[in-house]
């Protein structure tokens, strides 16, 4: 990492460090790692890595800090450039996954290798009910594995599932052609999504992922964690506010690595895609699935709603592509002139079906 830059006096640190109330947090995440200078006998023995601004700071000093007093006793502070030094200015589309990248609903898809009368028990719709989505699918894993369905088994429906239409043909331009970064956020879960873009050779196209983890066990049971647990957001499930995780992640960008994105399209077809839009900026894109939850909840609250993002109404992947094609905002150098704009017109008006009957919300 470049470093070297600026020298800051101890009391201008502690006032800094006073006013940013997320650097105190990680001054306990890292002020018990010590840091390499120790073993090379340097007399600074404490490092924290701050990021602030463009930078991230690195202090070093000679005890941890206190953290009741803010005393520190700092030997050095420099100030090194994140990442490249050079600010990027990139552009960024999030995806939803079922029902927006592929064309159902994997957790459904895969609960429904179930016997129906398991599915409709009393016990199984109360636990659908309840709060987190997360310990339904817990159960209905459980339940596979009492019924002796194999890993294979269900590796095998999530591959089958067919993409909607263009979305394959979408990721793969925005991600090759378009210089886009491209993350997806689903409530759906790790080995689902893994597997699926693996079948389809996505999966190098996607710089994060962010979901419910799990993985199959010992004994050959799936199972799944919520992504996080959260209380703050009424709009989303305890178990993912996906606003939550485009914010971070755009302002992560930020911090760690200097990438700045001048537009950020959000892509989704649910009522749980409706918290990440209202919290774009108006330079953002909104794009929700024709005839599905996300494009009635915003069309009909559009006023209280007061979305800043402009909404884009899509119908597959071709008609997306082709309408982000058209935005002035993305006529640069790294837009080119391909013949894939007159197939994608082309493909649109044979792929593009009547609107859907309302799909189980995910
Ligand atoms: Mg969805
Ligand atoms: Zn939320």
């Amino acid at each position: 990492m470049p470093e070297a830059s600026n020298r800051m006096a101890t009391p201008t640190l502690i006032k800094l460090l006073s006013k940013l109330p997320k650097a105190k947090s990680e001054i306990h995440t890292y002020s018990e790692s010590r840091s390499k200078s120790q073993a090379a006998g340097a007399a600074h023995q404490w490092a924290l890595k701050i990021p602030f601004k463009r930078h991230l700071l690195h202090i070093h000093m000679q005890k941890p800090v206190n953290m009741s007093t803010g005393a520190a006793a700092v030997s050095t502070v420099s100030a090194a450039s994140c990442g490249l030094g050079k600010q990027q200015r990139r552009r960024l589309a999030a995806f939803d996954f079922d029902h927006t990248i592929v064309s159902q609903n994997t957790d459904t898809v895969v609960r429904d290798m179930l016997p129906n009368e398991l599915i409709s028990s009393k016990a199984l719709t109360d636990l659908m009910e309840s709060e987190c989505w997360t310990e339904y699918m817990a159960e209905i894993f459980r339940l596979l594995h009492a019924q002796q369905v194999q890993e294979s088994r269900i590796r095998d429906v999530i591959r089958c599932i067919p993409e909607v239409p263009g979305f394959v043909r979408l990721i793969k331009h925005l991600h090759k052609r378009l210089n886009f970064d491209l993350i997806i956020i689903s409530d759906s879960n790790s080995v689902f999504i893994d597997e699926w873009l693996r079948a389809h050779n996505l999966s190098d196209c996607f710089k994060a992922i962010f979901t419910n983890p799990a993985h199959f066990d010992e004994h050959g049971q799936l199972q799944v964690r919520p992504h996080h647990q959260q209380t703050d957001c009424k709009l989303s499930a305890s178990n993912l506010c996906k606003g939550r995780v485009l914010e971070h992640f755009v302002i992560e960008q930020d911090l760690r690595f200097n990438i700045r994105y001048d537009h950020v399209f959000y892509v989704g077809d649910g009522n749980n895609d409706i918290c990440p839009v209202l919290r774009q900026r108006a330079c953002d894109f909104a794009c929700a699935r024709q005839g599905f939850a996300m494009e009635r909840h915003l069309i009909k609250n559009r006023n209280k709603l007061k979305l800043r993002a402009q909404l884009l109404i899509w119908r597959n992947g071709f008609d997306l592509l082709e309408q982000m094609c058209a935005l002035p905002q993305l006529q640069g150098q790294s837009i080119e002139s391909h013949p894939l704009e007159t197939e994608i017109g082309r493909r649109a008006s044979a792929a593009a079906p009547a609107a859907p009957p309302a799909p189980p919300e995910q």
